[in-house]
């Protein structure tokens, strides 16, 4: 893998990374602490990939952004990846200020409208019960259901409408011709875009240089496989051409798009071997994660490795390696066959 600058532009600022095609960084109060945008030359205005996420601190940039960085030339059309918050959060408060036509995969769509929408007792009642089965203490347990629902305070308002980006498409930016390429596993219908002339790839959170994309199964749909998604995904991605420079939303440009993919693949392969191993006898599923994670989970991570070992135990379960019982309480015991 070859990285093709040596420093990120600072936050709030954009870098072209090829013609007609902007670096833009906004921060994230996470571990994570940044998201790459994408903005792309069009014409009389801009289209943008992905919005960052919902904070007072990524309006006052996005103002600023407005203001100083895009030569008085609006934002005409705002693309979206996928539901996550760091991509989905500021979409609705930009089209509001920027009347820009607003497009998403549909499935993507409906996820951010729903998890934006149900603040209800049920809804968190419904994830604090998941942790349940999956062995999170009395205490952990107490803390999400104080926390509630995190998807509103992080997310505003997504727009009630958009035009719907299909796997295949191919949509005319800037005079190029992009190609809507869609993957599963991390979400449900994840965009990416293709462009051949350019020789570039937005490859969102499905390919990513130094991290591998978070595969997890959540209360939504406790039996999901989407780590077969993500895996059949990596294997699509095969036809895809080797020499173009990917843009992904965390970390830096690189080239190698094929090396990374096969690395990715031979990472969950090697973790579900783990996997298998951490259920030499029956054991929940936050116990195994804190074995083959092997680091301190702090509450905010516990949530995410559970859900990345579920996803790797839900595998393992689809191929008769490990079996699923529960105990007298209803919590889930993962033991290999
Ligand atoms: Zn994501």
């Amino acid at each position: 893998m070859e990285y093709l600058f040596d420093a990120p532009p600072e936050f709030g600022e954009t870098m072209e990374v090829a013609p007609g095609v902007h670096w833009l960084r906004m921060p994230l109060p996470m571990a994570l602490d940044h998201i790459n945008l994408w903005l792309i030359e069009d014409g009389p205005g801009w289209t943008l990939i992905d919005t960052g996420i919902s904070s007072g601190l990524s309006k006052k940039m996005w103002s600023q952004v407005i203001e100083e960085h895009l030569g008085g030339r609006p934002i005409n059309r705002i693309i979206v990846t996928h539901f996550h918050p760091d991509h989905v959060g500021m979409a609705g408060w930009l089209v509001a200020k920027t009347g820009a036509e607003f497009c998403m995969p549909r499935t993507e769509w409906l996820y951010a409208r729903v998890l934006t929408i149900d603040t209800s007792e049920k809804f968190t009642d419904g994830m604090v019960e998941y942790y349940r089965r999956a062995g999170g203490s009395a205490e952990y347990l107490a803390r999400l259901k104080e926390r509630g629902p995190f998807f509103p305070g992080i997310v505003s308002d997504v727009p009630r409408g958009i035009q719907r980006i299909v796997d295949g498409e191919s949509l005319d930016i800037g005079g190029q011709s992009w190609k809507i390429v869609v993957g599963n596993g991390h979400s449900p219908e994840h965009a990416c875009l293709l462009c051949d002339a350019l020789d570039l790839f937005i490859s969102g959170d499905l390919i990513l240089p130094k991290i591998s994309p978070h595969i997890g199964v959540y209360a939504d749909e406790p039996e999901a496989n989407p780590l077969k998604d993500y895996l059949n995904t990596l294997a699509k991605f095969e036809t895809l051409p080797g020499n173009v420079t990917v843009l992904p939303s965390h970390n830096e440009p690189f080239r190698g798009l094929h090396e990374r993919r096969e690395w990715l693949i031979q990472h969950h392969l090697d973790r579900l071997e783990d996997f298998v191993t951490a259920c030499a006898s029956p054991t929940n599923a936050i116990d195994i994660a804190r074995q083959v994670f092997k680091r301190k989970l702090d509450s905010s991570q516990l949530g995410f490795a559970a859900a990345e070992t579920v996803a790797h135990l839900n595998y393992l379960i689809t191929e008769e390696r490990i079996v699923r019982h529960a105990d007298e309480d209803g919590v889930n015991l993962y033991q290999a066959c």
